[in-house]
């Protein structure tokens, strides 16, 4: 049972940090075929109620990224590394008084490292 070192599951690491289908679906459940995913980011921040990442500018509303979009166009490329690039969603501009002053310009960055599991039916040669 100890034998092997402890390293945090794929759906320990969803539960954690919510990252992509906070509500409805596990992690597992969408995404059957990753063993393992990391995602690094300069500014990568945990949480948010729709998988997505936080702006950092203070005057955004509503900003975010949203990573699960991202991994879901990896899975079905089966790519393995991607430097991913997104636009942030919100607004600059205050909730109080629901104005729009621009958009937010905010850039997120971050780099996502899939591990596949070994595919069952896939034919895959090692
Ligand atoms: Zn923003």
């Amino acid at each position: 049972m100890s034998s092997r070192d402890h390293r945090p599951k794929a759906s320990e690491v969803f539960r954690n940090s919510n990252l992509v289908f906070a509500q409805k679906v596990s992690f597992e459940e969408a995404f059957p075929q990753i063993e393992d995913i990391t995602i690094m980011g300069e500014e990568f921040s945990v949480g948010g109620p729709h998988g997505k990442q936080f702006c950092s500018n203070p005057l955004c509303y509503r900003g975010g990224f949203s990573v699960g979009s991202v991994i879901r166009d990896m899975v079905r490329n089966k790519e393995t590394e991607r430097e991913a690039r997104g636009l942030c969603q919100g607004n600059e501009g205050s909730p109080k008084v629901q104005k729009i002053y621009r958009k937010c310009y905010h850039t997120f960055k971050m780099k996502i490292a899939i591990r596949y599991k070994e595919a069952a039916d896939a034919g895959a040669v090692s």
